[in-house]
């Protein structure tokens, strides 16, 4: 008989903050600029220079931290991994070994299979290094050190997860609680979340772990689910032909679907970890730490339960908009507008999702304002427009988030609530069109809608269709 394996798989996530600056200098976050232009002595690793922690870092490190249940470690503090790369000027990178900020915490993933607790080992922060560009040019590489100090934290998970799907579920799971925070908006696409997969093999009904491998350069979840298969496979092979895996960091090779080593696993003696003596202790106090807990946001479980307490909306609408921070956010405030929740979750759950979809965006990239939202929404209530002139609205709404009211006000798309001019295009259709008069007097119901739409077309739609169905019928 065959025999069965088991996958293990923990994850060392990596995410960059949405702190304005870097962590130990003033220097600017911002992604993209020309190359080394967010740059100072202090993230070139200039002598001379010395760091000063950015205090919103911590902030955001241990709000993630609460926020998944970690013990927060009130006195942590810096130390140093030393090692050369020419992306890392400073030839050492400050980062947490001993005391990480936080610890023994979990989160809650739902599969197929229910739900399940993924522990969180713990979670540091660190600073990123720069980049090294090898493309552009044939045979030299260049350093952009914008992204050097930039703030990270590494979450690091038990080797709890079993499957693709659970490792999935839980990255959107960290995702979700971080966009939340605001702590950043972790797109695995752009690198500010960066997940390298461990992953190992043992017998169903093994007690002990087998030996794993460290795979990076995983930038979409398809890549991750293709990783997973290929070095479970892999290491089946091996133990099946009596070999066995060696302990390595392996790059996944997406368009091969296939892994090739890197360098062979190296421990932490090898860095040379000693505490930072540029920088203090941190000590986060009880007060301090009390703030940052009455300072998180609601998460989406609350919120849901608030929806459906609050708006009187279906369960389907409330998943789709709290699914992310941003749609949940846009829903709240154009209810607060137009006090009409179950006409905004629409326009959010159809037009929205339709485009977004359409233009391969994210909710993130949104540009109509709730309030341009509200207001469409009031102008059909109001019978200014109608709900077919409304989605042609929005499209343009959605490209360029113009101001609905002056839109229609500008070009003349206001509906005609004219009685006169309705009733004199709804006598005009009615004698033009004897065949489907006759047919709607001899029982078919049906022929008054080619007339409703003969009459929307004469009026280049800007009519209340309910207004012209009712005046027809009075007609006829
Ligand atoms: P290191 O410090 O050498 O990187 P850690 O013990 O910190 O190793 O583990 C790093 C990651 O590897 C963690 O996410 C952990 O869950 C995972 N891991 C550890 N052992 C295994 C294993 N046998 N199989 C799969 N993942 C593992
Ligand atoms: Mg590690
Ligand atoms: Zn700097």
């Amino acid at each position: 008989m065959p025999r069965e394996y088991e996958t293990v798989i923990g994850l060392e996530v990596h995410v960059e903050l949405a702190t304005k600056t870097k962590i130990f200098c003033g220097c600017s976050t911002r992604f993209g600029g020309a190359p080394n232009t967010h740059t100072c002595p202090v993230c070139t690793g200039m002598p001379g220079s010395l760091p000063v922690l950015n205090k919103q870092v911590v902030e955001y490190a241990a709000a993630v931290g609460i926020a998944t249940n970690c013990k927060i470690t009130q006195h942590c503090k810096f130390d140093r991994k030393n090692y050369f790369y020419p992306d890392n000027p400073q030839n050492y990178q400050i980062s947490q070994l001993y005391l990480p900020i936080c610890k023994d915490g979990y989160v809650e993933i739902e599969t197929e299979q229910g739900s399940k607790k993924v522990g969180i080992h713990e979670i540091h922060m660190e600073e990123d290094a720069g980049k090294l560009i090898h493309d552009d040019w044939e045979d030299v590489t260049m350093v952009d050190y914008n992204r050097s100090g930039v703030p990270l934290i590494e979450i690091v998970s038990e080797p709890d997860m079993r499957s693709a799907e659970e490792v999935i579920a839980y990255l959107e799971k960290l995702r979700m609680i971080i966009q939340y925070l605001g702590a950043s908006d972790c797109k695995l696409q752009e690198g500010s979340m960066r997940a390298d997969v461990n992953l190992s093999v043992r017998e169903v009904g093994a007690t002990e772990f087998g030996t794993r491998t460290e795979m990076k350069n995983l930038n979409s979840f398809t890549s991750i689910a293709h990783a997973i298969a290929g070095e479970r496979e892999r290491q089946i092979d091996l133990l099946e032909n009596g070999k066995r895996v060696t302990q390595e960091t392996r790059r996944w090779d997406d368009t091969k679907a296939e892994s090739y080593a890197m360098r062979s696993k190296e421990d932490a003696q090898d860095y040379r970890y000693f505490p930072d003596p540029d920088l203090i202790l941190i000590e986060i106090s009880d007060a301090w730490l009390a703030q940052i807990k009455s300072n998180q946001p609601e998460f989406r479980t609350q919120k849901m339960a608030r929806y459906k307490e609050e708006y009187q909306i279906p369960d389907y609408d409330i998943e789709i908009i709290t699914g992310t921070k941003r749609m949940a956010d846009i829903f709240e405030e154009a209810v607060a507008i137009c006090q009409q929740p179950k006409k905004v979750s629409n326009w959010l759950m159809v037009e929205t999702m339709r485009l977004l979809k359409e233009k391969s965006m994210d909710a993130d990239q949104i540009r109509f304002s709730p309030a341009h939202l509200a207001t469409l929404i009031m102008l059909v209530d109001q019978k200014v427009i109608n709900q077919t002139i409304a989605k042609e609205i929005f499209e343009v709404m959605f490209e360029e988030n113009i101001d609905p009211k002056q839109y229609v006000e500008e070009n003349g798309l206001k509906q005609e609530n004219d009685e006169g001019a309705l009733k004199k295009t709804v006598e005009e259709v009615i004698a033009a069109n004897p065949q489907s008069v006759a047919d709607y007097r001899a029982g078919k119901e049906k022929a008054i809608g080619f007339l409703v739409g003969q009459t929307m077309k004469a009026m280049k739609g800007k009519a209340d269709p309910a207004s012209v169905n009712k005046l027809l019928k009075e007609l006829l």
